[in-house]
């Protein structure tokens, strides 16, 4: 005998075996498994688009036909499917009727009819789904589920599911203590993972209404959105909120919290990133996609188009996984301190997406940590997000102090400029007035600086200022505040000295900016400058008579005195007397 005809009698004897015991199909000892779902051990087939099978039909086709076992935990079969009918056998092997939970822990399923058989009568029957209101449901829980009495011996259980969204049937048999023991630990799962989003949620909405920068709103508004939307999809929102909406509702708000989190999250990565500034085309094709998309699907919402919504939102949402990562690895590459952390925790967060679909797709084992592993993976996400932000917000601070206090400083001598004066003057001027203390205020101007930078150019005329810089700072106390007053004009504070000490503490930095030589290809570089002084002094100045605004005051009158030195043949101190007092109040009246 060939091997061919081998084959044929092989066949034959199979389609005799078959025609009198059906397929053989495993059954599920109970007393052993008291908790499993249970895809490889169900067989399941596909209704012919219009025709809907009775109950004894399915059992005849079940018998009569080649009928497939599912290959996982989970039975996946893809979106906007044809009805499935599927068959578990079950064998309770104890002496008494035991109670058992049967459930599917997709949410989204439409209409989902459960029949028990036993010794070929049907012993039970229930329908359920989110095409069933709520309160009509066999249990009023956020899955279809139900509580069946098995008798001794063997039961058939019998679905047959329909739906429009995904065909991802996770059937659960479970007995009542397991599945409520199930219940109880989901409920915690559940709440300690969405207690971790809603509080960062919340804590960076305030932050965004605190410092109005749009990252902290979109993360916020990142996070809400995954929680809604895992509400949504595990049933439980429709459960407290919309459980009477109906499905249609049901199904389409689904798909639209599905993508709300996903553009928020792509908006939120391209300000946290700061993409526009090296990457403006990565940039502007992630606003494109989380228009374009939207728009496609708001026009599949008007048409009552599901499937190609649903479409889009799946594409939506593999594309925001893709550019997640994209956008991570360019920041990376332009250097961005977050980029190496954002990287980290979205290939986690998308390896965990990757995870939960698949376990929902029937791939990989379903059970309660691959079927939650996508909230943990967020949750790690949101938590490394909530660290960049806080890093962000730290450095952005620091910037902020650096900012403040270049803007205090002149770049070219390293002194304040009139703001720093202001600022650091200030205090201590009103700590000195209150006190009745002594204070005093020096200003000086470079004779004939406008020769030396037409004699020896604008740099060098900058190295003479550098050169008076230093030797200001060099004679200063370290209370004394010294500033840049003008182009080439100094003012310095003396706190805890009269009138007389500054006149004699200026004359001594008269003396040494005269002995300054500088270099240049043009010779030696020469010069001098003019001291006006102005402090407290009895008679004029009194130090327990001086008010809060007497500080313009004094350096006015030091200016009246400068401006004497340069009439009268520069290269000189001198002290203010009553007639620089007049003088410069009668100039402060015009
Ligand atoms: P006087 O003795 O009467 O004070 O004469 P002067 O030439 O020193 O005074 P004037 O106010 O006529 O000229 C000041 C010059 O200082 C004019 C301006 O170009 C120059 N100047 C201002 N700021 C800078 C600077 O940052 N660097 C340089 N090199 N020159 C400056
Ligand atoms: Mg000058
Ligand atoms: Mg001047």
């Amino acid at each position: 005998m060939n091997h061919k005809n081998s084959a044929r009698l092989l066949t034959f004897l199979l389609a005799l075996l078959v025609s009198f015991f059906g397929y053989p199909q495993p059954i599920i000892d109970l007393t052993d498994t008291p908790e499993l779902t249970a895809g490889e051990y169900t067989r399941y087939l596909q209704e012919n688009n219009d025709e809907k099978l009775t109950l004894a039909q399915a059992i005849a086709a079940f018998n009569s036909s080649e009928v497939r076992l599912g290959k996982h935990q989970s039975i996946s079969l893809g979106i906007s499917v044809a009805p499935v009918w599927l068959k578990t056998r079950l064998l309770n092997s104890t002496t008494n009727d035991e109670n058992y939970r049967i459930s599917v822990e997709t949410p989204w399923l439409d209409v989902i009819e459960a029949w028990i058989v036993y010794q070929g009568r049907v012993i039970q029957q229930v329908s359920g789904g989110d095409a069933v209101a709520f309160e009509q449901r066999p249990m009023q829980y956020r899955y279809f589920a139900f509580e069946a009495e098995l008798p001794k011996g063997e039961s058939q259980l019998y679905l047959r599911v329909e739906s429009v969204g995904p065909m991802a049937i996770p059937l659960r048999i479970a007995t009542t203590e397991l599945a409520v023991k199930r219940d109880i630990s989901s409920s915690y799962q559940y709440g300690f993972l969405y207690g971790i989003m809603v509080a960062l949620a919340l804590y960076n909405l305030i932050l965004f209404f605190s410092v109005r920068l749009p990252e902290y709103g979109l993360y916020a508004l990142y996070l809400i959105g995954f929680v809604i939307n895992s509400l949504s999809y595990t049933g439980q929102l429709h459960t407290w909120i919309t459980p009477d909406f109906g499905p249609y509702f049901q199904d389409w708000l689904d798909i639209f919290l599905m993508i709300t989190y996903s553009i928020a999250g792509l908006h939120f990565a391209r300000k946290l990133l700061q993409t526009k500034q090296y990457a403006p085309i990565l940039d502007r094709a992630t606003i494109v996609v989380t228009l374009v998309i939207p728009a496609g699907m708001v026009i599949g919402f008007i048409f009552n188009q599901l499937t190609f919504a649903l479409f889009l939102a799946f594409l939506l949402n593999t594309t925001f996984a893709v550019l997640f990562i994209l956008l991570g690895l360019q920041a990376l590459k332009h250097r961005i301190a977050a980029a190496r952390l954002f990287l980290i925790c979205s290939v986690t967060a998308a390896t965990c997406i990757c995870i939960s679909t698949a376990a929902v797709a029937g791939f990989v084992p379903y059970n309660d940590v691959t079927f939650k592993l996508i909230e943990v993976g967020m949750a790690f996400e949101a938590i490394c997000l909530a660290f960049l932000l806080a890093q962000r917000f730290r450095s952005a601070e620091a910037d902020k102090q650096m900012a403040e206090k270049t803007a205090r400083l002149d770049s070219l001598t390293g002194l304040n400029n009139r703001r720093g004066f202001a600022h650091a003057a200030q205090p201590i001027w009103f700590q000195e007035i209150r006190n009745g203390r002594d204070v005093s205020v020096v200003l000086i101007d470079i004779d004939h600086f406008k020769r030396i930078n037409d004699g020896f150019g604008h740099s060098k005329g900058d190295e003479v200022l550098k050169a008076v810089a230093a030797v200001l700072k060099r004679g200063a106390r370290r209370s004394d505040i010294i500033a840049r007053w003008g182009g080439e004009e100094f003012l310095i504070l003396l706190p805890e000295t009269s009138e007389a000490q500054a006149t004699q503490h200026a004359e001594r930095l008269r003396q040494q900016i005269e002995k300054i030589e500088l270099t240049s290809p043009g010779g030696a570089i020469k010069f001098t400058a003019s001291f006006g002084v102005c402090g407290t002094i009895d008679g004029m100045f009194s130090k327990t008579k001086l008010r809060d605004d007497d500080l313009e005051t004094i350096i006015n009158v030091a200016d009246e005195a400068l401006y004497q030195v340069k009439a009268s043949g520069r290269n000189q101190v001198k002290a203010a007397t009553q007639q620089h007092v007049r003088q410069s109040r009668s100039k402060v009246k015009v």
